[in-house]
């Protein structure tokens, strides 16, 4: 019996190809390996959960039935490979309301935890911006800041927090959460 864990994950950039506010469900692609690195992640007890700043509600680019839509597929595409996204949690406000929910606020992530049952202290956050590693810090989890979608700038941004862990693409994201898990059995 694998003891289940959260692994929390940004859409845009992470899951899916950055395209700048992306609206259409039919420009839906996955990023490479990362149906693969899901899979291993839950074959190894992951509860696995979407979280989203989705600031282009707020700023009159789309509505929400559009990010839904667009969830929609994302799951769709993972689902045909045998992954399952147990819960996806999105942000629709604008930075400056200074809602809890927008990462790196950690609301959407306590949210979940509260949800599952399952603690953050054995959670993980993976995302491409230092606003993910932000939450995942905030809400007390490790932190993987991936180099794909925005990753290689924020990478390279002199402020802002550190993650745990920089991995070059989703791969190499889910072999360190499965060499940490291991670590610790
Ligand atoms: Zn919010």
């Amino acid at each position: 019996m694998k003891l289940p864990f959260l692994v929390f994950l940004d859409r845009d950039g992470t899951l899916i190809r950055e395209k700048n506010y992306l609206k259409d469900p039919d420009e839906v692609e996955l990023l490479p390996g990362v149906a693969e690195g899901l899979k291993m992640l839950q074959d190894e007890g992951a509860v696995l959960v979407i979280v989203s700043n989705q600031s282009g509600v707020a700023r009159g680019f789309f509505g929400v039935d559009a990010v839904e839509a667009v969830n929609r597929r994302t799951l769709q595409l993972l689902a045909d490979q045998d992954v399952v996204i147990t819960n996806v949690y999105y942000c629709p406000h604008h930075p400056d309301e200074q809602c809890l929910c927008r990462k790196p606020e950690p609301g959407m992530l306590i949210e979940a935890a509260e949800a599952s049952g399952l603690d953050l202290h054995s959670a993980f956050m993976i995302g491409d911006k230092r606003a993910d590693v932000g939450a995942g810090k905030n809400a007390g989890t490790r932190t993987i800041l991936l180099l794909t979608g925005h990753g290689q700038a924020e990478a390279a941004a002199p402020d802002g927090p550190s993650a745990d862990y920089v991995a070059e693409n989703f791969s190499a994201a889910a072999a360190w959460i499965l060499a940490q898990r291991n670590k610790q059995k």
